[in-house]
């Protein structure tokens, strides 16, 4: 689209930095817009921003507690998650079709991106650095069970674990178990036991602190 974007393809190609291929993408893709005058510095910096600061696990956490608290919602968010989930007004970049995934007493869900680092931006904001790592990406899905325990979660031997490869177009988000004690929270309270590893998988809610 523009004469330029030889010239840069020629020095993009190599990169002795430990950067990743799609950190230079990025870097050098907002270097060329803000060259050209297409966007501000300053607009994507208030993206970023955007993710970091108001985009995150909360939100993930607020359509957990509605599906703990509200059987219909629950129902609606396995049938349809991109649906549900925008019922509470998340979605868009990063998480047009999102997929929920339910633990129950007998499976345990973990999700991944193994062939890079897609994550569902609108429920869970940006991706830990972890996730986006190689060992994570190759080992949680040779051994998830080593992987889940060097995360402090050890699954009962019965429990089935699957593994869910997100893609540019799917990401998942997992349903995790209601903790025992808390059937009287309120959905803002059970919205506080919600971690962002329990709806990634490599860890559960935790249990609502003894009164
Ligand atoms: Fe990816």
């Amino acid at each position: 689209m523009h004469e330029h974007e030889h010239d840069h393809d020629e020095h993009g190609h190599h990169h002795p930095r430990s950067a990743s291929e799609a950190e230079l993408r990025t870097r050098a893709l907002e270097a060329l817009l803000v060259e050209k005058g297409i966007v501000a510095s300053d607009a994507i910096d208030a993206v970023i921003d955007h993710y970091v600061n108001d985009v995150g696990p909360q939100n993930g956490a607020r359509v957990v507690a509605r599906a703990w608290s509200d059987p219909a919602y629950r129902e609606r968010l396995l049938a349809d998650g991109t649906a549900a989930i925008a019922e509470l007004g998340y979605g868009g970049e990063e998480g047009q079709t999102m997929v929920v995934v339910e633990n129950t007493p007998d499976t345990h869900n973990v999700i991944v991106c193994t062939l890079c680092s897609c994550y569902p931006w609108p429920v869970l904001g940006l991706p830990p650095t972890w996730y986006k790592s190689p060992p994570y990406r190759a080992r949680v899905v040779a051994e998830p069970r080593s992987v889940l325990r060097e995360f402090d979660l050890e699954l009962p031997a019965a429990t089935e674990i699957r593994v869910w490869d997100s893609t540019a177009e799917v990401r998942y988000l997992v349903l995790p178990q209601r903790p025992a004690g808390s059937d009287d929270l309120s959905e803002d309270e059970l919205a506080a036991l919600v971690t962002r590893d329990s709806m990634i998988g490599t860890g559960v809610p935790r249990a609502p602190a003894a009164v």
